[in-house]
């Protein structure tokens, strides 16, 4: 369990994340003007009158926005609400031309109800993260301040663009369910995990870096073992794992200070310093906003039919749990299950590594997580299949790597042969596994007569060590074991040399 010391009790954490992703179609949530506002498209050159808020415009529910939220509400494991309503959330500023936002009322359903996704808790095994929501609404245009010295600038090709917001679920009532996100490494496995399942379903880029995914994230502290909830604070549009992981350790920090310094934590809106690595008060409870919900009387509810969710149901591909099931099915533990299935690029280079033959699945894995998820550089997983070489280093493909652990299984070479091989295919040695250990002459020697030669000679030399290993020191093995290992130019089969010397040495 995540734990930070504090002076007389150590402290643990509660998050709650309330995540925008960017819907991906074509046009906006209410409007038919495009949704793409990529920065290479010029400013407000795709806003429609709807999205300008000129006076009479009304606007028009996107279906397919509305199949998308159903088909993440299906991918959170949620319920889908028969009849949802849109509202108006009011608030002023120069990136909202309609004065409000529409969006779905707080008190009543949202198209997506309770759910869960299952992410790796702290301890290694599978932690259900509850969902409270997930609702529709609108994105906000961009304000630009840095290009004049004087003046600030409104883009509007983002105002419109359909936003899913997820939010996780706290069970006030019942506090000892703890589907709950509980440290910063959680909170970055949950973000990874909705990302995948939104990218899995095409439902959005779910990109950080492109501000396609964003999060607030609320904190409260309370002494280890407590059941109760502390007030949190809220810290706003958070757009990178790094700094969300900074800003929940600060502010937990922070609290912790007050609590021990007995003061009372106030429910506070917060903003991280990326610089500083800080949160401040950005605004405080007493001028929370009051945005002024009230049912859009423009819109009418969005009502969904069973057929409807059904047709759905029937496009949905096998997304990060289920592949984790199938993993798991082929003999890899949780903890090998979740690294691989971090993104969905990694577990199809996985998938096209095995390639349907389960006897390499623990092998691939072991390979992928300990040599290739250290070397980023020499993998890409997404182009790993179409860029075979790219560049200086050598991109090794899922082919290549399947062919090595089949040179291992088959007892054509030993793993420090393989080692060796793999790293030759870091260092841009071209070819196949099987053409470099042609052209290093890298054989494993599993003829038993050679290596007895070796075996002999290494006894033959170290008569001293043979003594204390007869005498009991048994540890010694492995002493012998490198003689013959190195006698051989690290060729001899690993398990033949230590079967022999045993014997020899009985
Ligand atoms: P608001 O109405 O202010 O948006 P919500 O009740 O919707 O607040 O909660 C927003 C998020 O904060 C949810 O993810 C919720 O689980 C989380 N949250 C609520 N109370 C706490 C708390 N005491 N500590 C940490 N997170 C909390
Ligand atoms: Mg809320």
């Amino acid at each position: 369990m995540f734990t930070i010391k504090g002076k007389t009790t150590d402290w643990e954490l509660v998050i709650g994340l309330e995540t925008h992703i960017e819907v991906l179609s074509n046009s906006k949530l209410f409007s038919g003007a495009s949704a793409n506002y990529n920065p290479t498209i010029a400013p407000n050159t795709q806003v429609s009158m709807v999205d300008a808020a000129m006076p009479g415009m009304l606007p028009v529910l996107n279906e397919f926005c509305v199949e998308q939220a159903i088909k993440m509400g299906l991918g959170l494991n949620a319920e889908i609400s028969r009849k949802s309503k849109f509202a108006r959330k009011q608030y002023f500023y120069p990136d909202l031309p309609q004065g409000y936002q529409i969006s779905q009322p707080a008190e009543e359903p949202p198209v997506v109800g309770r759910g869960w996704v299952e992410i790796m808790g702290d301890d290694g095994k599978p932690k259900k993260i509850l969902i409270e929501r997930a609702h529709l609404e609108q994105d906000a245009g961009k304000l630009k301040h840095d290009v004049h010295p004087t003046k600030s600038f409104a883009d509007y090709n983002r105002t419109g663009v359909a936003l899913l917001e997820i939010v996780t679920f706290l069970d006030t009532k019942n506090p000892e369910n703890n589907s709950y996100i509980t440290s910063p490494d959680e909170a970055e496995r949950y973000l990874r995990e909705i990302r995948e399942i939104a990218r899995a379903l095409g439902v959005s880029k779910a990109n950080m870096e492109e501000g396609s995914m964003r999060a607030d994230v609320n904190v409260s502290v309370r002494p280890v073992g407590s059941n109760e909830f502390r007030t949190r604070t809220e810290t706003k549009n958070m757009v990178s794992f790094k700094f969300i992981k900074s800003a929940i350790e600060y502010e937990a920090r922070r609290q912790i200070e007050i609590y021990e310094n007995g003061g009372t934590v106030s429910q506070d809106t917060m903003r991280y310093s990326q610089s500083e690595g800080t949160t401040s008060v950005m605004r405080s409870k007493e001028d929370a906003l009051d945005y002024r919900y009230f049912p859009d009387p423009d819109l009418l509810p969005l009502e969904i039919s069973d057929e409807m969710i059904e047709r759905i149901k029937q496009t949905m591909p096998e997304l990060p749990a289920a592949t984790r099931a199938r993993y798991i099915s082929m003999g890899l533990n949780e903890y090998d299950a979740a690294r691989l299935t971090e993104s969905t690029d990694i577990s199809k280079w996985f998938d096209t590594a095995v390639n349907g033959k389960s006897e390499r699945a623990k092998p691939i894995a072991n390979w992928m997580i300990s040599e290739l998820f250290a070397h980023p550089e020499n993998w890409d997983a997404k182009n790993a299949v179409d860029t075979a070489e790219q560049g200086e280093a050598r991109i090794i493909t899922p082919e290549n790597l399947a062919e090595l652990v089949d040179m291992i299984s088959a007892n054509e070479i030993n793993g420090k042969q393989a080692k060796e091989i793999f790293i030759k295919m870091l260092d841009g040695e071209s070819g196949t596994p099987k053409e470099i250990a042609d052209r290093f002459g890298m054989k494993q020697i599993t003829d038993t007569g050679a290596i007895e030669k070796a075996v002999d000679d290494v006894i033959a030399a170290n008569h001293a060590q043979v003594e204390q290993y007869k005498s009991g020191k048994v540890g010694l093995l492995g002493f012998f074991v490198g003689g013959v290992m190195k006698a051989t130019g690290g060729k001899a089969n690993p398990a033949v040399v230590n079967e022999l010397l045993k014997k020899k040495l009985a």
